[in-house]
């Protein structure tokens, strides 16, 4: 064996999307039918953290994740628990149970939304800072990163950075993307954002090899009301048939794209995304 190949090794973790946790609060109560999709119940969540728990998952932060990776001290069942937007429930409700089997979140917060009614405030992030959750970004204003200028998504990525590590009085090195668009443009400006990881909503793992230039995209599988457990035990256990389900749907998607036409395809991805884990 080279010498190469015995210090940068591949490894594959998963990363789940979580939005907030309903634990019978207004804020959930007003909510939009669409916006609840993504909401799930505080008997859900538990439910969630019982099997990670029983199929002996690992949960750090996603920060800590990927230095175990260049430090060559990964553990094979890891999995990277985020929450986008930074609901108050991210506090209240899920890291008390997050901490109650052990684990620990990785959050991504609307800097803009800070102390807002329904989402954290600055005390409450550092709080969860200091008990060992991954604070990270999710913009400033949770813009559609298509439908703005490229000076506009440089000072939601920037502005938002320094927001976050003026509250933490560390550096902030993870993004997710608002919406999951994101076009070329965006790619190009992460170079220069001062970020290492980008956390996208693209379904699919994530094969992180030591020795990869910075800043690169990650995937995530997105959590919703209807997730079954069984979902989830096959999102994490059977890697190889999810994606074999996933390169099936690309290629169903991309032959519809040519059939309809782009216009009428867009209207209608969204609706079978939503459908791809439904009974
Ligand atoms: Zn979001």
């Amino acid at each position: 064996m080279k010498k190469d190949e015995m210090t940068s090794g591949n490894h594959t973790f998963t990363i789940l999307l979580y939005h907030g946790v309903d634990a019978g609060e207004k804020f959930y109560e007003q909510r939009s039918n669409k916006e609840r999709e993504y909401i799930i119940t505080k008997a859900q969540f538990n439910n969630h953290l019982e099997l990670f728990k029983r199929l002996g998952m690992q949960t750090p932060p996603l920060e800590q994740c990927l230095r175990q990776i260049q430090n060559n001290k990964f553990a094979s069942r890891t999995l990277i628990l985020s929450f986008d937007d930074g609901e108050e429930s991210g506090y209240t409700t899920i890291a008390p149970l997050l901490e109650k089997y052990g684990f620990r979140g990785s959050y991504f917060i609307v800097a803009g939304w800070i102390n807002k009614p329904g989402y954290m405030t600055e005390d409450q992030i550092r709080q969860l800072h200091k008990r060992g959750h991954g604070i990270y970004s999710h913009s400033m204003t949770h813009p559609f990163f298509t439908r703005i200028s490229e000076a506009e998504i440089m000072s939601e990525l920037r502005e938002s950075k320094e927001c976050l590590e003026k509250i933490l009085g560390q550096e902030v090195k993870c993004f997710s993307l608002p919406t999951g668009e994101y076009d070329e443009r965006f790619k190009e400006l992460i170079a220069h954002s001062g970020y290492s990881y980008i956390c996208t909503s693209r379904e699919g793992y994530n094969r992180v090899m030591q020795k990869r230039q910075y800043p690169f995209l990650l995937h995530r599988f997105a959590i919703r009301n209807y997730t079954k457990l069984r979902d989830l035990k096959f999102i994490i256990n059977a890697r190889k048939i999810t994606n074999l389900l996933l390169a099936l749907k690309a290629i169903t998607f991309f032959i519809l794209k040519n059939i309809i036409g782009k216009d009428r395809y867009e209207r209608i991805r969204s609706g079978i995304i939503n459908n791809f884990y439904k009974d």
